[in-house]
C-alpha cells in the first residue's frame, strides 16, 4: 500500500521552525480533522536487542520509555514490545523498529520518528498511522539513568529515556507541541523532569494529548512540580532564583501542573526554603497559595515571599510542594515537592524602601513640583543619601526640594535611597507637563515668570501657540 512518510527529529539545543499550532496545546497530525492515531489501542514495537541488549542500561532506559507512557495517568494506549535480534530497520517493512543506527541522516538530531500514515481518505482510509520506526543517533554521547540525580541540561550526554519518551510520543501519533510546557517540545531538554526524584515521564499536556486520541479510563489524578519554565518557542530552561534574599518580600517563580483526568479547582501549595534540595514540610515554611489548574496544564507562576528573623542567614533552596495535605488522592504522591536547581544566599540585611511624595503631578510650564521622600525609610539602619533622576537631564539630591519643569513633556522620576549596609530602595513617579505651545520662553529679564504674569495682568501663562 502506498504511505506518506513523515520524519519528526529532536533536536539538540537549536530551534527548528514548525508550522505555528494552536493556542491551546498538544497538537495531533490530521486527516480530515480527525486525529491520525493507530486502529488499535495496543500496538507492538520491536526494539533491537543488538541495540539494547538484555541487562543493559540502554535496556533499561527503553523500557522506561513505554512505561512512562503506559502508566501514564487514564491513559488506554500501550505500547507492547517484542525484541527483534535485527540491527537494521525499513521504513516500509510494517515494522515497527527502535534501534540506534547510523545508516540514517539525522542532520543533526538527537534521534528520529520515521512514521508511515495510510493515504488520508477519510472515511475510508482515514489516514490512520500504518508504521513507526524510532531510531537514536549514535553520533551523540547519551546517559540512559530513568531517575537522574538531577534535571536534565541541554548539554551533553543527552538523556535517552526522555528522548525516547518523546519519540514514543510521535510514534502514537503527537506531533510537536511548542506552546506549552510539554515532553513533546521540539528541543531537548523539552521540559525536563518532574519532582524531586526527577521523574522522566510525558507531562500533562502530553498525557492529555494521549487521552484525547485513544480515550480516557476512568479517573486518575496526578499533580507534579517542575523546576523548569517555558523561555521560548519550544525551549525550557531551569527556573533560576533570587541570588539574594533580603528581609524584605522577594519574587520566586515556580512552575506545577496537572497529568490527571480532572479539572482541578482547589490545588493547595506551599513554599519553604530548604538547607538542600530535598523539600519537606519541616522545612522553613514561607508561603502559601491555591490554584485551579484543568487537566493537561502546565503553568509557571510567581510568589512573594519573606523570610522571617526565625530563619536563620544561610544558604537555601527555594522549594515548593503541591498538595502539601495531601486532600487529592493521586496516582503518583511521589512528584509534588520539588526546589530550584540554584541557592539563594539568605542576608540579615533589608533593603531601604524608597518613597516620596509630590505636590503636583501635572500642570502647564513652568511647572514647580515640590518634592519630599520623608517617607522613605530602612527597617534595620538609616538611609545615607538621596539621588533623583528628574527624568529632565537633571540629577538632583537631598530628601527634600523644589524643581521647575520649563517645557511641555512627559517626565518620569526615579528616587534611590541608599542604606548604611550599602543597600538601595527605588521608587518610580511622573510628572506630565502640558501646555498649547511647544516651548516656554524664559524671561531674560525682569525677576521671572511670576513678574512677567503679573505685568500682562493675565492669569493665564503668556505662551503662544505656534
Ligand atoms: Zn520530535
Amino acid at each position: 500500500m502506498t504511505s506518506r512518510n513523515m520524519i519528526l527529529v529532536l533536536l539538540a539545543g537549536f530551534p527548528i521552525l514548525f508550522t505555528a499550532q494552536g493556542a491551546s496545546a498538544y497538537d495531533w497530525y490530521e486527516c480530515r480533522s480527525n486525529k491520525q492515531t493507530w486502529d488499535s489501542n495496543n500496538v507492538t514495537f520491536r526494539p533491537s536487542s543488538v541495540s539494547f541488549p538484555s541487562g543493559s542500561a540502554w535496556r533499561t532506559s527503553v523500557e522506561a520509555m513505554r512505561t512512562a507512557w503506559n502508566t501514564a495517568p487514564g491513559t488506554q494506549f500501550d505500547f507492547a514490545y517484542s525484541y527483534s535480534s535485527s540491527s537494521t530497520y525499513s521504513t516500509d517493512d510494517d515494522t515497527n523498529s527502535i534501534l540506534i543506527t547510523n545508516t540514517y541522516n539525522y542532520n543533526g538530531a538527537l534521534a528520529v520518528a520515521r512514521l508511515s500514515f495510510k493515504w488520508c481518505l477519510w472515511p475510508f482510509w482515514g489516514g490512520k498511522l500504518k508504521e513507526a520506526d524510532v531510531l537514536f543517533n549514535p553520533a551523540y554521547s547519551w546517559e540512559n539513568s530513568v531517575n537522574p540525580t538531577f534535571p536534565p541540561n541541554p548539554w551533553s550526554p543527552y538523556n535517552s529515556t526522555l528522548v525516547g519518551i518523546h519519540e514514543l510520543g510521535h510514534a502514537f501519533g503527537l506531533g510537536h507541541e511548542d506552546d506549552e510546557m510539554a515532553t513533546m517540545n521540539s528541543i531537548y531538554p523539552n521540559s525536563g523532569s518532574l519532582g524531586q526524584d526527577n521523574d522522566l515521564v510525558p507531562h500533562g499536556d502530553d498525557v492529555h494529548g494521549n487521552r484525547a486520541g485513544y480515550g480516557t479510563s476512568g479517573t486518575a489524578r496526578d499533580l507534579y512540580a517542575s523546576t523548569y519554565l517555558r523561555s521560548s518557542a519550544g525551549n525550557s530552561r531551569y527556573i533560576t532564583a533570587p541570588s539574594t534574599l533580603y528581609r524584605s518580600p522577594t519574587s520566586f517563580q515556580f512552575s506545577m501542573g496537572n497529568r490527571g483526568t480532572l479539572n482541578e479547582t482547589s490545588v493547595g501549595v506551599k513554599f519553604y526554603l530548604s538547607t538542600d534540595r530535598n523539600i519537606t514540610s519541616s522545612d522553613y515554611l514561607v508561603g502559601s497559595a491555591g490554584f485551579s489548574m484543568d487537566q493537561g496544564a502546565t503553568v509557571t507562576r510567581t510568589v512573594s515571599i519573606t523570610a522571617s528573623s526565625s530563619i536563620p542567614a544561610g544558604t537555601y533552596f527555594f522549594g515548593w510542594i503541591v498538595d502539601p495535605e495531601n486532600y487529592i488522592a493521586e496516582a503518583d504522591e511521589g512528584n509534588n515537592s520539588v526546589a530550584l536547581t540554584s541557592p539563594t544566599v539568605l542576608v540579615n540585611q533589608t533593603p531601604p524602601n524608597a518613597c516620596f511624595t509630590q505636590s503636583t503631578s501635572n500642570g502647564s510650564p513652568p511647572l514647580t513640583v515640590f518634592f519630599n521622600a520623608a517617607c522613605s525609610s530602612d527597617p534595620d539602619g538609616s538611609i545615607v543619601s538621596y539621588t533623583w533622576d528628574m527624568g529632565d537631564g537633571t540629577i538632583r539630591s537631598g530628601s527634600s526640594f523644589s524643581h521647575t519643569y520649563w517645557n511641555s513633556g512627559f517626565y518620569t522620576i526615579q528616587l534611590t535611597v541608599r542604606d548604611n549596609h550599602n543597600l538601595t530602595g527605588t521608587k518610580f513617579s511622573w510628572v506630565e507637563v502640558h501646555g498649547g505651545c511647544e516651548e516656554w520662553i524664559v524671561p531674560t529679564t525682569g525677576g521671572g515668570a511670576a513678574s512677567k504674569e503679573a505685568s500682562t495682568g493675565n492669569a493665564a501663562l503668556p505662551c503662544q501657540p505656534l
